[in-house]
């Protein structure tokens, strides 16, 4: 069985973006794989948090998990900060990598620009990352497409430790979906949707109610002209938009821009709209009985158990391989 490693940081709520992106691919492995999904909190700190937000959206991301599909019994559902093994190989990955390396990662550069107090968290995130994923050798990483580039940071960081110490990581490799792979904000067509966004506006959380999902899309921007027509080059709104929608009726982009030819924008974004609110009631409704029934935290005590396991024994070889004094 390949085995399988992702997460999502606990930064805000889940977005649609995240669902389409990640968390559809999670829920697709689990059967075929030995799968781990952390909910990336050591990770969400890169910015700061206020502590009880903090909380809340931990437990809100592991409990949003279930809701879309996760089965703890087949998974392993976790906080990143239940296993120590993630801080300990993220520090000696961080030993390994190069200051140039970091300096080229988009991620960084995004976030950390036009600001003048930019924490160092910040810049060291992707070897953290690559603890994350080689502490489980895992071979695959459902990811969206904006983690490529620390996937493949990841890949030459195992592929260093292996050779200047022995074998001891598996390389791994991305598992990006064809499709909604970016789903971009809905004010901006040439940005991604994030969670984290100061503007609401941008993205679509799986929590939003009925009203709201509707009032955001229709207001949602478009590009000039009134043909729905999917051309990512001249028209990036309207083509993300038309992917969104494929996306959540399992549907072709062709398909769907073929049923709203000679359309305009408002009959397609009110149909949209539909289609969004009909993908996500069902996960939200599920996401309240979890909540309400008090079960994650049972679910993330095993998950931690599982992952505690496995990461331990993975830390374990390459602080051996790295030349630490065994503890005896
Ligand atoms: P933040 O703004 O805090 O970085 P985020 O929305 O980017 O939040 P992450 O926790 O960084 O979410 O990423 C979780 C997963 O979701 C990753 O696999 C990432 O590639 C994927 N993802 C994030 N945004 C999108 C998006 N707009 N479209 C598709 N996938 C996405
Ligand atoms: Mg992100």
């Amino acid at each position: 069985k390949k085995r399988v490693l992702s997460g999502i940081q606990s930064s805000g709520m889940l977005t649609l973006g995240n669902y389409i992106g990640a968390m559809k691919n999670f829920v697709a492995l689990q059967h075929e794989c030995d799968c781990y999904f952390m909910v990336a909190d050591l990770h969400a700190i890169t910015v700061h948090q206020d502590p009880a937000a903090l909380r809340e959206q931990s437990e809100a991301v592991a409990a949003l998990y279930v809701a879309a599909g996760l089965d703890p019994k087949q998974a392993a559902i976790f906080m990143q900060s239940h296993v120590p093994a993630h801080a300990e190989l993220g520090w000696m990955m961080t030993t390994l990598t190069y200051m140039g390396e970091l300096e080229r990662m988009t991620q960084f550069k995004d976030k950390s620009e036009g600001k003048d107090a930019v924490g160092a968290g910040l810049f060291v995130y992707p070897p953290l990352m690559a603890a994350d994923i080689l502490l489980y050798n895992a071979h695959l990483v459902p990811v969206g497409d904006d983690q490529k580039q620390h996937l493949e940071l990841t890949r030459d960081l195992a592929g260093r430790f292996n050779q200047r110490y022995g074998e001891t990581f598996v390389v791994p490799e991305p598992f990006i979906p064809k499709v909604g792979a970016r789903i971009m904000s809905l004010e901006d067509g040439t940005k991604k949707m994030s969670k984290s966004s100061p503007s609401a506006g941008s993205y679509i959380s799986l929590l939003d109610a009925p009203e709201i999902i509707r009032k955001k899309i229709s207001r949602a921007k478009t590009d000039l002209g009134r043909e729905v027509i999917y051309d990512v080059q001249n028209k990036p709104e309207i083509s993300n938009l038309l992917s969104i929608y494929a996306q959540c009726t399992g549907q072709t982009v062709e398909q769907v821009q073929a049923q709203y030819d000679g359309q305009g924008y408002g009959a397609f974004k009110k149909d949209l709209a539909e289609v969004v609110v009909q993908t996500i009631e069902p996960l939200q409704r599920k996401y309240h009985e979890i909540r309400t029934s008090g079960e994650i935290r049972d679910i993330l005590r095993s998950g931690a158990e599982r992952a505690n396991a496995a990461a331990e024994a993975t830390l374990s070889a390459a602080k051996e391989a790295m030349g630490f004094l065994p503890r005896g």
